[in-house]
């Protein structure tokens, strides 16, 4: 990804979720996208992705602010998502319009004993994919449900969206242009039921808000880009380039959670780290002992 491939001013950004303190793998993601922009005259923005309201605390979006400070990476520009469930509710209702969502009325434990019923459930990146119990339901049904204050969450439908749209596919920098998938996530939630937005219809909201033409994060959410290329397509809304760059793995080669114990900033900050030399280290691709670069 060069600058040669976008004629549009470079913006990139790092848009954590507060629901724990940031480790070194954060540090090495938001160092990406910070000198990905900076490399190319262009500008690093910052996002709070605090949807979650059950899991995100003031605290842990504090700490953000205070570990990206300690490395050095400023940021040109804040937007926070719990500022902006209006706009999230406009793209629901976008969708709502064009036919191309759903309420779905299941619990996980109805979703649980549909999938243990069939044989043949089909697989998505995340696991088994929704089998469309609530897609099949009647307008009328629908209607009497959702009047009758019937819990529900807000399902895209996958199918009707790519009959719409026809053929999409996005570019990531490492793997190439890539067809959308629709089995990716299949009929993924756009709204669930405690949540103003899913992250995913939130992020394609934000990334075209703050302008992004460069998307930067780890290749755990690879799969999300699928729906997040529909969504961006259904609500006409620009799609970036994507760069989906290797997780830091520990010695068994699994991802670092949010706890992961003695990696997080905060803890590197205390043990005396100078933050300006960890970000000189992280560069250079030098991990502390027992992490590493997962392989391509
Ligand atoms: N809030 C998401 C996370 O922390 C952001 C993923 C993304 O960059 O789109 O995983």
């Amino acid at each position: 990804m060069t600058e040669n491939d976008s004629p549009r001013h470079v913006v990139t950004r790092f848009a954590p979720s507060p629901t724990g303190r940031l480790h070194i793998g954060h540090g090495w993601s938001a160092l990406q996208a910070y000198d990905f922009a900076r490399e190319n005259g262009g500008a690093f923005l910052l996002r709070i992705e605090d949807t979650d309201v059950t899991r995100c605390r003031p605290e842990f979006t504090d700490g953000i602010y205070e570990d990206l400070r300690w490395l050095g990476i400023g940021w040109g520009g804040l937007m926070i998502q719990s500022q902006r469930f209006a706009a999230y509710e406009a793209a629901l209702d976008r969708l709502k319009a064009l036919d191309m969502v759903y309420p779905c009325f299941c619990t996980r434990g109805d979703i649980a004993r549909e999938l243990a019923a069939s044989l043949h459930a089909p697989h998505g990146a995340d696991g088994p994919l929704y089998p469309g119990t609530c897609c099949n339901l009647s307008q009328d049904e629908r209607a009497q449900r959702i009047a009758a204050g019937d819990p529900h969450s807000w399902r895209l439908d996958m199918g009707a969206a790519l009959d719409r749209t026809g053929p999409l596919s996005w570019h990531d920098e490492f793997y190439g242009d890539m067809p959308v998938d629709p089995n990716a996530l299949g009929d993924l939630i756009i709204k669930g039921r405690d949540r103003p937005a899913s992250y995913h219809l939130a992020v394609v909201v934000d990334d075209a808000a703050q302008g992004i033409t460069h998307v930067i994060r780890g290749r755990d959410v690879f799969a999300s880009t699928h729906a997040h290329r529909t969504l961006q397509a259904l609500l006409e809304l620009p799609s970036p380039h994507y760069r989906h760059h290797r997780l830091i793995v520990d010695a068994a080669g699994k991802r670092l959670a949010k706890r992961a114990a003695g990696l997080s900033l905060a803890e590197l900050r205390e043990s005396g780290i100078e933050g300006l030399s960890l970000v000189q280290d992280l560069r250079a691709s030098r991990f502390p002992v027992g992490i590493h670069l997962e392989h391509t």
